[in-house]
């Protein structure tokens, strides 16, 4: 690794799907970037929690996120670890480490940023807590990719946490993945037994793509009711992986958690593991295609899937994801829709887009409101909750992490602030990402 510097152009903190993007543009852009990362390598949910596959982002045969999404893409399709929309953790941090170096991005890992230096509203540096010292840094630019909104959290800057009315934050899920599995007994099961499965779920099954299977009600109904299993989990959902046999779980659920806070994400952790574990004895012992299967693995970590959000020059609402409103400074598409996992006493709610709909995401939701030189991205993008259910999925962090890694580059270059650029030569960048071709 590059000797550390005292300064850079950029400092992109947290490297999530939307850090590695924003960190990859802005470096290919010509800035100096560093990217800060607290666990001992990158990928964030896409590796620490397992999470896969990539969420739809593509209308009408036409893909709505490109750019660094689409190398991300490629480089796991070239060393075999994605099929379909399905991936390898493993895959995606073999491929971001290659993007990144490839762009010169320097990265410093096992490394935590615990606090914010800022002179008036303009970010002077951060304190990053290493495993030999603390070092602080500064840059001109910082971009928040934390997940968890932790550069406006230490900053003071304003943000919102969970349901506007109660406060409540979506369940959490610790991802598993199985091998041995029977798909093609698993599959028969299922068209067999319709009625045990959700109503979206397709039977035409193309094995020589990613496979969804979710329901299993009868069982996960009797098991709760016989005290194996716990009353938390509602439905048994996997997806197949590349090598055949194995499927990734998207099951466990765990309630009255704030993944953002150590202790609670600690009991989200025993929970989550006495789940799995629950879960994988009543499929090998019960359920038809599982008899020989085994657990191969379960996520570092327990999956977040909302925390505090930035409030940004702009707020996405859900109303512009249901309205699929288009927006002139318009830097991301997607067409995902609002998707909130109940906490207790709180009804799961999935609203789909109509088919060839899709909503735009403005630049301004990237700028922190208060804030000279703060933008941010992904899991934390200025949202009202239901915007940020539809925003948080994987393509769409992606897109709007380049649009920031964009700006900032382009800023620093100028020698400008955030808010003096203007939104057209940022679009020019991500020219891939948007609908306008008239620039
Ligand atoms: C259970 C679950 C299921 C999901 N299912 C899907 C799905 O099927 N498809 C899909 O596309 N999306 C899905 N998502 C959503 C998606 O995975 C995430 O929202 C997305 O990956 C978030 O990316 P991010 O880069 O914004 O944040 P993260 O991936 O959370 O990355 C943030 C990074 O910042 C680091 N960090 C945090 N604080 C600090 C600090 N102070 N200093 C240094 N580093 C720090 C973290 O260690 C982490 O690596 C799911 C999410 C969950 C939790």
């Amino acid at each position: 690794m590059d000797q550390l510097k005292q300064k850079y152009d950029i400092i992109v903190a947290g490297a999530g799907i939307a850090g590695i993007s924003a960190a990859v543009k802005a470096a290919r852009l010509g800035a100096s970037v560093l990217l800060i990362e607290h666990y001992g390598f990158v990928g964030g949910m896409s590796t620490a929690g397992m999470v896969s596959p990539f969420m739809k982002h593509s209308v009408n045969n036409e893909t709505l996120v490109k750019g660094v999404f689409e190398d991300i893409e490629h480089e796991m399709i070239n060393r075999k670890g994605m099929i379909d929309n399905g991936f390898y953790a493993s895959a995606f941090r073999a491929s971001a480490y290659n993007l990144l170096s490839d762009a010169n991005c320097t990265i410093l890992l096992n490394a935590r940023i615990n606090e914010v230096k800022r002179i008036g509203n303009k970010i002077q540096s951060v304190i990053v807590v290493t495993d030999e010292s603390e070092l602080e840094i500064q840059a001109e630019v910082f971009i928040d990719t934390t997940g968890d909104a932790q550069l406006v959290y230490l900053g003071g800057f304003p943000y919102q946490k969970g349901d506007e009315k109660t406060g409540k934050l979506q369940a959490l899920t610790l991802f598993f993945r199985m091998a041995g599995i029977d798909v093609r007994a698993v599959t028969e099961y299922a068209k067999q037994h319709r009625e045990d499965f959700f109503d979206w779920m397709e039977y035409d099954f193309d094995f020589s793509k990613i496979i969804s299977i979710a329901g299993f009600f009868s069982f996960v109904k009797r098991a709760i009711s016989e005290k194996r299993l716990s009353d938390e989990i509602q439905y048994i959902f996997f997806t197949t992986l590349p090598e055949s046999g194995e499927g990734s779980f998207n099951t466990s659920n765990i309630l009255g958690v704030d993944g953002s806070t150590s202790e609670e994400l600690t009991r989200a952790e025993l929970i989550g593991r006495k789940q799995v574990a629950q879960v994988v004895e009543l499929l090998q012992n019960e359920v038809p295609g599982f008899s020989n299967s085994i657990l191969l693995e379960t996520a570092v970590q327990v999956g977040v899937r909302e925390t505090r959000r930035a409030i940004g020059d702009y707020i996405v609402t859900g109303d512009d994801i249901r309205l699929a409103r288009k927006f002139d400074d318009a830097i991301a598409r997607a067409c995902y829709g609002i998707d909130i996992h109940g906490q207790k006493d709180e009804e799961s709610r999935m609203e789909h887009l109509k088919e060839g709909e899709y909503y735009e995401v403005p630049l301004r939701a990237l700028i922190v409101k208060e804030a000279e030189n703060l933008l941010v991205a992904g899991r934390c993008i200025s949202s009202t909750r239901e915007g940020h259910s539809a925003l948080r999925i994987q393509p769409t962090s992606a897109a709007t992490g380049e649009a920031c890694g964009a700006l900032a580059a382009i800023a620093v270059k100028n020698n400008k602030s955030l808010r003096e650029i203007d939104y057209r030569i940022v679009q020019k960048e991500i020219i891939y990402n948007i609908t306008k071709k008239d620039l």
